[in-house]
């Protein structure tokens, strides 16, 4: 079984930052990664308030940057995905694509998936019409009509995206207000090709092989409608990625639990990112959630040693 001082579980921002201040610190480090660094990130098509980047930057363009920082120093990678952790001491083993690596610290930053619906036509109009990434398939709706579903960050930032590329976008939100920040409230209450649709639910997604209309009820007057577009652009949050963890590790339903040392309520387990409970879900944050888990692990790893 293949040892490391720390192993850190998931290649986004929060992962990467924590591998790379474990090794600045000359820790034995792994990182896991199921896919390409990156994360959610990779997925994004506009990063406008990551700080040094006036400007703004694509999603993968900054992934880019955080795994090419990373090249300089000596990372064991592991591409497979994680199926549990065994939590012990001070070993914790990590069952990794069929073989288990142990650590005396691990840091779990697996980050988010996008969150359903959950309505009838949902899931068999995927990838025909149905999409959680503007960036991916956006190119497939060009001069045609698209909803966008949601009212947050996500929902407002991807409906500009995808309103450079289509005929018009629909931006459907179940409240009257938008929980995204003002600036893309602004930028879309007053773009030609967004047509604001408040207080309105999906109920269906139809079509018979594509997304041919959306059935939609307003939740004030009760009134059903449809809405004919060719695409539905689902982005109404995320949940944390933790199957995985198992119960000895506290978790609520928003993500693990830490302090705000990163540190779980297992000695040698820390959490960082998207994964963990709490408000605020930006690269930045999870930068420095990745930042403060990897100090953690390193003065409990110096403690362990003393
Ligand atoms: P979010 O902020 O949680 O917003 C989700 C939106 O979807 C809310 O408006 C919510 O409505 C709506 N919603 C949730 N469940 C729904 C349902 N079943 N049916 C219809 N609508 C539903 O999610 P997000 O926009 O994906 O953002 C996630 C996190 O990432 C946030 O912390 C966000 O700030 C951050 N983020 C930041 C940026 C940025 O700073 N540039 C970009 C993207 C994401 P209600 O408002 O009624 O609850």
């Amino acid at each position: 079984m293949n040892s490391y001082d720390a192993v850190v579980i998931g290649g986004g921002p929060a992962g990467m930052t924590a591998a790379l201040y474990l090794l600045r610190a000359g820790v034995k480090t792994a990182m896991i990664e199921k896919l390409s660094p990156g994360g959610q990130v990779l997925m994004t098509s506009e990063i406008e308030n990551y700080p040094g980047f006036p400007k703004g930057l694509q999603g993968w363009e900054l992934a880019d940057k955080f795994a090419n920082h990373l090249e300089e120093y000596d990372l064991h990678r592991i591409n497979d995905e994680v199926s549990g952790i065994k939590v012990g001491n001070p070993w914790h083993t990590i069952m990794v694509g069929g073989e288990e690596v142990r650590a005396k610290a691990v840091i779990l930053a697996t980050g988010s998936r996008y969150r359903k619906l959950g309505v009838p036509g949902e899931e068999r109009l995927l990838g025909r019409g149905v999409s959680y990434c503007a960036l991916c398939d956006g190119n497939f709706f060009r001069g045609r009509d698209v909803a966008v579903i949601g009212g947050g960050n996500s929902a407002l930032e991807e409906a500009l995206y995808l309103a450079r590329l289509v005929n018009k976008v629909y931006l459907i939100h179940r409240r009257s207000d938008f929980r995204g920040q003002l600036c893309y409230q602004d930028k879309c209450f007053t773009h030609e090709k967004i047509k604001i649709m408040r207080n309105t639910v999906v109920e269906e997604i139809v079509g018979e092989t594509d997304v041919e209309h959306l059935a939609l009820k307003d939740v004030n007057s009760g009134e059903k409608s449809q809405l004919t577009v060719d695409g539905a652009f689902i982005f109404i949050g995320f949940e944390p990625i933790m199957d995985f963890v198992s119960d000895d590790i506290h978790k609520e339903r928003n993500g693990i639990l830490t302090d705000i040392e990163m540190r779980t309520n297992v000695p040698g387990i820390f959490a960082a990112g998207d994964i963990r409970s709490k408000m605020c879900r930006q690269v930045a944050s999870a930068v420095g959630d990745g930042a403060t888990a990897a100090t953690a692990a390193f003065s409990y790893l110096e403690q362990l040693d003393a």
